[in-house]
This record gives structure tokens, C-alpha cells and sequence, in this order.
């Protein structure tokens, strides 16, 4: 813990894991004899550079970009970009480090890696995000390839700024290489239904957890947090399977319509007029906004879907979410519940399933586009959606029978950790010592 002192996150993230490994170092004390657990928390490397780019006004600005490369055990470096003012080496580390479980559980052959930048997007104009984009680049490029580190889009990072990025990329390389970002526009190297991909992933993996528990979407209350990428996809798939959404938020507040959430409006307000989330409530005069973002969780529901950031559910939150009688919590963001809320819904009966399991059905897609941009084709939507289904159906089942295995029998926190830690440290022993 000294070592990593002020990285809160990123030893959080290691906590968790950490703590559901005991059984498994039980079992497997080779793991212990060839220091395994030292060598997956130190990173292949962290790159961290200047960015420097002229805003609309020729005012020259600096910030900080970063590439944590974590493991390339089971593939090349696998994770997103993100855009964010917080972002900070903790940040991305406990990203990268959460990333390589997840695209081990994908069965997928990638390995972990995260990055990104400290640049706001917000209220900067389309120029400015291009020549961001661009100056991002002109650093990156030097570490990546489609064989060996293959960024992608997380907050702040969409198909707009993946096409400026791979734009810079194809300049300086003078080569078509597609596969080295994914999340591309389809039709310019991009696969169909990636960016519903994370969140009808996250739906497809509860489905899986209400069938065990011989429940359905059917009628059930939903609440998910977030309304960009990730939430706006779940709250369709959820609706499709005949649930209903009552709210979700930005990160200045919350809407809550009673009704269930037009999915119409909500794509109008984010996805074409990049608007603040307050706005629903001039489309659908019943509905409330209500100004913060935590108070989400007092609103009763069957199912809590967090899909905005990280740490957005505390203890507190927790507890209010169970006295309001909330069957299933689905993390559909990265790390959204802190580890006492986490231990509160364990201990609590309430179904929880982790992100690195739920939401892996994002980056399991990105891997299905560098597959297609492999061997130069593009599939149909229905066909990336089956395939999808199926990769999230493994999962769960994997994360179940680790679980079982183990001792930790309807524990999915468990199962997901001990599940994708296993193949990277059997991986990790058959390369030998480096
Ligand atoms: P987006 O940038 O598309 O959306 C993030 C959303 O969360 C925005 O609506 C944002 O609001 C909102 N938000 C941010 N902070 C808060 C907060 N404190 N409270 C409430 N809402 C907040 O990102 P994504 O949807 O792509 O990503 C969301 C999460 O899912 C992240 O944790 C990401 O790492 C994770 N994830 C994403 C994947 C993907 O495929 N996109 C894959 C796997 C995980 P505002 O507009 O105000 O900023």
C-alpha cells in the first residue's frame, strides 16, 4: 500500500480482487512460490505524455495523456480512451488493472491496458476536439499497432473522436491499419452494434442472473444511472425486454418519470443535441429533474443499473437501494459501487453483478471488430448482436461455476475475479520469468 500511496483507486480495485483470491492461492500454491500477485499489480509500462493544441482562439493549451500497457498475456494491450477532467495515473491504472480480468472473461484473445487524458470535451467546439485528437496521436502512435496495444472509446471518447485519432494515426503511418482502434465509425473500419454492444451486454447478463433466480425483465422497475453511451443502450435492451425505466441522470442531476423514460427524447437530448439531461422534462411535462446525482438510488426499483462513473454508489446509497426492495444491482460503469455498497448488497440477498463481468460485453465487441478488420469484412448487426448474446451468456456461466468451485457459490464478485485471474496466471507461468 506504501508504494501506491495517493493511487485511492487503484488500490481500491486491487482490494477487491485481492480479497477474493485467498481461495484460490489456497488451492494453487504455485501461484505464491512464482510471486504472481507482484508481478500482475506492476504494469508492463505507463507512458505518460504532453499533449499540447491550439484552441478556436490560437490559445496554446498543455495537458497530461497517458497509456498504462498492464498485460499482454492473453493478447495484444485491450482497453479504452478517456477524456476526462479526473483523469489521473490512479485512474487509469485501476482501469487497465480492472481491464485485464474482463478481456481474459471474454475468452477473447486480448490482453489490459487504459488511457486517456485530463482534457475537458466539454463546451469545446468540433475543432477543437479534432485537433486534440490529432495532438493525442502524433504521442500515441509510437505505442501501439493492431498487434500490439489497440485503444478504443470510454467517457469523453466516442466514434467522432476515435475517427479523428485514427485519421492522425493513418497520416503518420502511411498504412490502412485498421485494427488498431476499434469503435470506428461502421463503414470506415467500425463494427455494427458496438455501441449498443456494453449496454445490451449488460442487459444479456442479467437476464442470465433473473433466468437463475426464475425471474424476468418483464414489469420490473428499472433505474440506471448515466444517460451516455453505456445507459442509454442498457435502458433500450431493458425496455425491449419488457421492463420499465423510471430514471437516469447526467452529472449535474436526475430525471425520474414515472411513466418510463422516452428513450426517443432522451437519444434527442445526448446523442444529437448534446444537451444536459434536465432538458426531458420540457419534452415530457410529468416527469421530475432533480438537481445532484446520488439521490438516484432513493428511487425505488426492482433493478439498479449504474452506468455513469465510478464510486457513484456508497454504503448509504446502498442500503436505501435495499430498503426500497432492490432485487438485482448490475454495474454496467467501471467500479460504480464502492466496496462497502458492494458488501451490503452481498450480505443483503440482493443479486450483484460486477463490472468486470456485466459490462464486458463492450470490449468483447471491439475484439469482434478487430476480427472482422483482420480478415476485412463486416458482418450484420444481428449477426455481432448473436454473437454478443453468446459471449455474455459464457460469461456468466464462467463466473457461476468459478464461484461454485471455489466455495463462494452465487458470489459473481468472486467468481468474475477468480475466473479472468486464473487464465492470465496460468498464462503468466507457462511464458516463464521476465
Ligand atoms: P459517456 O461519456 O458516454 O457517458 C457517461 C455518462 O455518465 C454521461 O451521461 C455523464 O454525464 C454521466 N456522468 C458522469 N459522471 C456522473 C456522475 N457522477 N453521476 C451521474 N452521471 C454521471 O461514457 P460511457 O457511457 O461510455 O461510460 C460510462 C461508464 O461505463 C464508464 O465507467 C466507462 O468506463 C464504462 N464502460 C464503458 C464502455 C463503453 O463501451 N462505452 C465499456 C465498459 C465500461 P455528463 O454528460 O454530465 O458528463
Amino acid at each position: 500500500k506504501e508504494k501506491y500511496a495517493h493511487q485511492n483507486e487503484f488500490l481500491q480495485a486491487v482490494e477487491e480482487i485481492f480479497i477474493s483470491l485467498v481461495p484460490v492461492f489456497e488451492q494453487r500454491p504455485e501461484y505464491i512460490k512464482h510471486n504472481v500477485l507482484s508481478r500482475i499489480v506492476e504494469p508492463d509500462r505507463t507512458i505518460s505524455f504532453r499533449v499540447t493544441w491550439q484552441d478556436d482562439q490560437n490559445r496554446v493549451h498543455v495537458n497530461r495523456g497517458y497509456r498504462v500497457q498492464f498485460s499482454n498475456v492473453v493478447g495484444p494491450y485491450k482497453g479504452g480512451l478517456r477524456f476526462h477532467p479526473t483523469v489521473n495515473k490512479s485512474i487509469m491504472k485501476f482501469l487497465a488493472f480492472e481491464q485485464i480480468f474482463k478481456n481474459s472473461l471474454t475468452g477473447l484473445p486480448i490482453g489490459g491496458a487504459k488511457g486517456g487524458a485530463d482534457f475537458d470535451p466539454k463546451g469545446k467546439s468540433n475543432s477543437e476536439i479534432m485537433r486534440f485528437c490529432q495532438a493525442f496521436m502524433t504521442e500515441l502512435y509510437r505505442y501501439i499497432g493492431p498487434d500490439v496495444d489497440v485503444p478504443a472509446g470510454d467517457i469523453g471518447v466516442g466514434a467522432r473522436e476515435v475517427g479523428y485519432l485514427y485519421g492522425q494515426y493513418k497520416r503518420i503511418r502511411g498504412a490502412h491499419e485498421a485494427g488498431v482502434l476499434t469503435g470506428k465509425q461502421p463503414g470506415y473500419g467500425g463494427s455494427l452494434a458496438r455501441k449498443e454492444a456494453t449496454g445490451y451486454g449488460l442487459v444479456y447478463f442479467v437476464e442470465e442472473m433473473l433466468q437463475d433466480a426464475k425471474m424476468s425483465f418483464l414489469d420490473k422497475t428499472v433505474v440506471v444511472s448515466g444517460s451516455g453511451n453505456v445507459a442509454i443502450y442498457a435502458m433500450e435492451k431493458a425496455t425491449h425486454f419488457g421492463a420499465k425505466v423510471v430514471a437516469c441522470s447526467d452529472s449535474n442531476g436526475y430525471i425520474y418519470d414515472p411513466e418510463g423514460i422516452d428513450l426517443k427524447v432522451i437519444k434527442e437530448i445526448k446523442e444529437v443535441n448534446g444537451d444536459r439531461i434536465s432538458t426531458y422534462v420540457n419534452y415530457r411535462p410529468n416527469a421530475a429533474y432533480t438537481e445532484g446525482c446520488t439521490g438516484i438510488w432513493t428511487i425505488p426499483c426492482d433493478i439498479a443499473l449504474p452506468c455513469a462513473t465510478q464510486n457513484e454508489i456508497d454504503g448509504e446509497s446502498a442500503r436505501t437501494l435495499i430498503a426500497n426492495g432492490v432485487k438485482v444491482v448490475a454495474e454496467g460503469a467501471n467500479m460504480p459501487s464502492d466496496l462497502e455498497a458492494i458488501n451490503e448488497f452481498l450480505n443483503n440477498g440482493v443479486l450483484f453483478g460486477p463490472a468486470k463481468a456485466a459490462n464486458a460485453g463492450g470490449v468483447a465487441t471491439s475484439a469482434l471488430e478487430m476480427a472482422q478488420n483482420s480478415s476485412r469484412i463486416y458482418w450484420a448487426f444481428d449477426q455481432v448482436d448473436l454473437k454478443l448474446h453468446e459471449i455474455m451468456k459464457s460469461i456468466y456461466a464462467q463466473c457461476k461455476q468459478a464461484a461454485e468451485d471455489y466455495g463462494y457459490a452465487g458470489n459473481l464478485v468472486v467468481g468474475a475475479n477468480i475466473a479472468g485471474f486464473v487464465k492470465v496466471a496460468d498464462g503468466l507461468l507457462k511464458e516463464g520469468v521476465y
